[in-house]
Parts: C-alpha cells; structure tokens; sequence
C-alpha cells in the first residue's frame, strides 16, 4: 500500500486518503486561499521508495507545498516497474 502526505507550506505534514488511481486531485483538509480544497501533484520526482511532487492549487495555480507519495516496495520503484513491465512478465 502507498502512503499519502501533503506538507503544507505553512505545517507538518499531515496524511491523506489515497485518492483512487485516476484521481486528478488530492483532497487537503486545509483550503486554498481561494477555497478550493484539493491540490495537484506537478513535476513528481522519484526516489528508492517514494514520489515526490510540488503540490499547486488547480483553480487559482497557488503553490501549496508538497506531494510525498511513499510506497510500499521491496525492491525499489524503479525494480519493480522493470519487473512488472519487464519482457519476462509471466502470466
Ligand atoms: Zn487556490
């Protein structure tokens, strides 16, 4: 399982429900200035075991901190995506 937190530029981090896979947006309790109440991930950057993203406002394009996406992995992400992409992949 993956593990959510949004670290707002103002507190610690605080965790979040995982949004479904397709989810565009990420629901904070914190609203923006403007009143929206979910954040955007932009320019993820990967690490052994998490995504880190730069979280932004969809309606106003405020900054709101950051993403941090940790999962659950053996291996690595890049690992286990050459695993689980791999040629080799057996059914
Ligand atoms: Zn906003």
């Amino acid at each position: 399982m993956a593990d959510l937190r949004w670290i707002p530029p103002s507190g610690p981090a605080v965790r979040l429900a995982m949004p479904p896979p397709s989810a565009p947006y990420a629901e904070v309790p914190e609203p923006c200035s403007c009143g929206c109440d979910v954040v955007a991930g932009r320019d993820p950057v990967e690490d052994h075991d998490t995504i880190t993203s730069r979280a932004w406002c969809p309606v106003c394009e405020a900054a709101r901190g950051v993403l941090v996406v940790r999962v659950s992995t053996i291996f690595g992400l890049q690992e286990d995506r050459a695993v689980t992409d791999g040629p080799w992949r057996v059914y």
